[in-house]
């Protein structure tokens, strides 16, 4: 399994398959049980459909490093438009931007303007999320975060329990009362810089859980919402959650759509806050690839569509 998700992850990156694997019926049929399809409005029927079921839902428009500042000009304004329509249509709907697409590459105060112009565009009540990327970019996405945190508490960021430095950079996020959303991490690192056992990311998962929950309960955490699939962990937290009388209704999990529906359900029929991250754009090979590595028996899928009429 290990050695399957090294190669699916050495494959997220290849410029070759990306540019010729997205060409196959096949793979396309594949990847439309992760996203709802290409365009906006195809993410926004998803955004109603789940909202009829008390489920929100966090916008992702698929893309990452981009090398140009019209790129990441023009990527900024598609936010822009997505927030208005968002408004326009009411829906409790919430966008994630990955840094790298908003420039960071390119320059850090690019990058940092861009994302000033999308939280401004963003009601207060909304937060907008930023992704964490590879270890590299850590980093400087901890400090474009601290910077915007300074004037905008409505901005939330992703922490990835794999990597071994998240304990302490939680802990230097938490006098901002940064809003958390807490993922296993899904990049190929190194072993210096991630656990590679499953058995201690996991662990290192629940731990940090237990900070953001305990934070969050003394008013030191704006949000704290657990970005996972693993309904294990989920229960043991809940569980946690419910013996410490932490309310149900800031217990926040957010998971990617189209894994665990019913477990997506089950939360929002619980009282829990259940939100659905939903991914569209014509970009999304390598975003693909890394739900395939993160269950490689999603292959089988793959290879089943490959039949299919
Ligand atoms: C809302 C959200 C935002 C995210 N944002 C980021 C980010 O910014 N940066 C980042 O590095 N990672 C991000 N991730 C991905 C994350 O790091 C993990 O790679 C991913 O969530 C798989 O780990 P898991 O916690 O679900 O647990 P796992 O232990 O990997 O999986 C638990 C169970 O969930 C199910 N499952 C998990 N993944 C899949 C899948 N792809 N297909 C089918 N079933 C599956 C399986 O039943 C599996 O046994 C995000 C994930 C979510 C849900």
């Amino acid at each position: 399994m290990a050695l399957m998700r090294s190669m699916l992850l050495a494959a997220s990156q290849s410029v070759w398959l990306r540019e010729h694997a997205v060409k196959f019926p096949f793979v396309r049929r594949s990847v439309s049980r992760f996203m709802p399809g290409e365009s906006l409005g195809e993410a926004l029927a998803a955004a109603r459909a789940l909202h009829s079921k008390n489920i929100g839902s966090v916008f992702t428009h698929l893309g990452e490093n981009v090398s140009d500042r019209n790129e990441a000009r023009k990527v900024t304004e598609h936010y822009l438009e997505v927030l208005d329509r968002i408004h326009e249509s009411n829906l409790p709907t919430e966008v994630s931007v990955k840094l790298t697409q908003l420039g960071l590459d390119v320059s850090p105060e690019l990058c940092f303007e861009n994302l000033m112009q999308i939280i401004r565009r963003e009601l207060p009540s909304a937060t907008v999320w930023v992704d964490m990327e590879a270890s590299n970019y850590v980093d400087a996405t901890l400090n474009l975060y601290k910077n915007t945190l300074k004037n905008h508490p409505n901005t939330g960021l992703c922490l990835q329990s794999y990597l071994r430095r998240t304990q302490k950079d939680l802990a230097d996020l938490l006098p901002l009362r940064p809003a958390i959303r807490l993922v296993k991490g899904a990049y190929k690192e190194r072993p210096e810089i991630a656990f590679p056992k499953k058995k201690d990311v996991d662990e290192n998962y629940f731990v940090l859980a237990q900070e953001l929950m305990r934070a969050q309960s003394a008013g030191g955490c704006a949000r704290a919402a657990f970005g996972t699939h693993d309904v294990a962990l989920i229960r043991r937290l809940a569980d946690l959650a419910g013996q410490k009388g932490y309310p149900k209704s800031i217990f926040e999990v957010q998971m990617l759509y189209g894994i665990q529906r019913a477990e997506q359900e089950r939360l929002a029929r619980e009282g829990y806050r259940s939100i659905v991250l939903v991914a569209y754009g014509s970009y999304w090979y390598p975003w693909y690839v890394r739900r395939l590595a993160e269950r490689p028996a999603n292959l089988w899928f793959v290879l089943r569509n490959v039949f299919a009429s």
